[in-house]
């Protein structure tokens, strides 16, 4: 344990902390710290770990590409490992055709607002520059998409600097009162009448297959195609945030696919890199990206880039990742760690304090309640993360809440004996927490 630190942490009320474990290595699926602790990495270190740390040959393909080059920029040049993903990308993508990197998942939203925005400029359409959303969808923490994606316990002190968008109510099955496949049907009339009724929208923006961060909200079969076509039937594009989802995270690699739907613009991030450099990629299909072919002065190209787009390593890193994607079968093998999971969970569900828990893929969310009946949040003395991670480190766990929701997020690769380990720790955590909460 660090006694001086200098580290501001994110989301993190500072004052709660004496000192944070500091991990010194990564050893598979577990996390050591500097006294020798080690910790299953429970939420796949913000959702993007995929093999576990110091995979041997993730580690060789940045070692292999360090000694080559590092970091070569994608103005005016490209580089060998920037086009190999990017053909592997579109290759795996149905419908796209372009990639434009970026170094983290907001900024890869940002391209994807700007580029849709452009896109209507480009084809003379000046007005449509407003987004349209669902409530509680989450795309990252710079202003455009906390504008976008207004998660409002997290964002609503920025309110007044954010921009206009409009938000389409949207509660998960939880939290909603009545037939929830009504409520579902309601959504989508009051999307189509919204659609209907303003016609400056650039994009319906959502996250793909599931909302996670505004309180995991897994949509039902065909919700999303169903947004995607009325998009279509009114001249929307339609944008869809896969940065947490995609890459097999509720199952499948491509998670637009698996919900038969199209989208104009989709992103990708977290699991890009099997989370080993930090990388993004925005695509967007042939008729987006033609938009912006012009003679120079029409300046209708896109007046974005960053310093560190299309970085040689990262997407050397990248590329290594989806190779193993191909040839182990990580996803069906993950299906299967999957519904081991699943088969656990009728032990958490009969937990005090255990209302809800909303499961797909590795993904699996654990909502605290101090009263079933009424649904009451559970609080703690301290931050609920707090608490459950202070637990959760007694059982050798590495874990973060969502406000009142346990979050299990696991490295797509973990075993079923690991896969064991996190449920036994995740109960034994939350009977702990949950009877000292009474
Ligand atoms: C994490 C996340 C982002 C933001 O990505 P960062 O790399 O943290 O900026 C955007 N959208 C979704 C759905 C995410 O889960």
């Amino acid at each position: 344990m660090r006694q001086r630190s200098f580290v501001w942490h994110p989301y993190t009320q500072m004052s709660e902390w004496d000192s944070f474990p500091e991990i010194v290595r990564g050893d598979g699926f577990w996390l050591v710290d500097s006294n020798g602790n080690r910790y299953l990495d429970g939420v796949a270190s913000m959702w993007c770990n995929v093999w576990g740390h110091s995979k041997k040959e993730l580690v060789s393909a940045i070692s292999t590409q360090s000694k080559k080059i590092v970091h070569s920029s994608l103005f005016n040049l490209t580089n060998d490992q920037a086009e190999t993903l990017a053909e592997r990308l579109v290759s795996v993508s149905p419908g796209m055709s372009r990639v434009f990197y970026s170094d983290n998942g907001s900024t890869a939203m940002e391209i994807a607002f700007k580029a849709a925005i452009q896109y209507w400029q480009n084809i003379g359409q000046k007005d449509k520059t407003t987004f349209m959303t669902l409530q509680n969808g989450y795309h990252g923490d710079t202003f455009g998409t906390m504008s976008v994606g207004f998660v409002p316990a997290f964002f609503a002190k920025f309110r007044k600097n954010l921009y206009k968008t409009v938000q389409i109510p949207f509660e998960n099955s939880y939290r909603v009162r009545g037939d929830y496949d009504d409520y579902l049907s309601q959504t989508l009339e009051n999307i189509e009448r919204q659609l209907s009724k303003n016609n400056n929208i650039a994009a319906f923006v959502m996250e793909s297959g599931a909302q996670i961060a505004g309180g995991v909200n897994i949509y039902q079969k065909n919700f999303q195609s169903k947004i995607g076509r009325m998009c279509k039937k009114h001249g929307v594009l339609f944008i869809l945030d896969e940065i947490a989802t995609g890459f097999g995270r509720l199952g499948s690699l491509v998670e637009y696919v698996a919900q038969g739907s199209r989208p104009d613009i989709v992103a990708f991030g977290k699991m890009l890199t099997a989370g080993y450099l930090p990388m993004a990629a925005t695509l967007v299909t042939k008729k987006i990206y033609d938009s912006f072919l012009s003679d120079y002065y029409n300046m209708k190209h896109l007046y974005h880039g960053h310093t560190f787009t299309g970085n040689t390593l990262a997407c050397a890193v990248a590329n290594r990742n989806l190779e193993m994607y191909k040839k182990t079968g990580i996803i069906s093998k993950a299906n299967k760690t999957t519904r081991h999971l699943g088969s656990r969970l009728g032990e958490v569900a009969a937990l005090d304090g255990v209302g809800d828990i909303r499961h797909k893929g590795m993904l699996v969310a654990i909502e605290l309640v101090s009263d079933k009946a009424k649904k009451t949040p559970m609080s703690f003395t301290k931050s609920a993360n707090k608490t459950v991670f202070d637990e959760a480190r007694r059982h050798g766990l590495y874990l973060r809440t969502l406000g009142n929701i346990v979050m299990l997020v696991p490295p797509l690769a973990i075993s079923e004996k690991e896969a064991d380990f996190l449920m036994d720790g995740t109960i034994k955590t939350i009977r702990n927490v949950v009877r000292r909460a009474r």
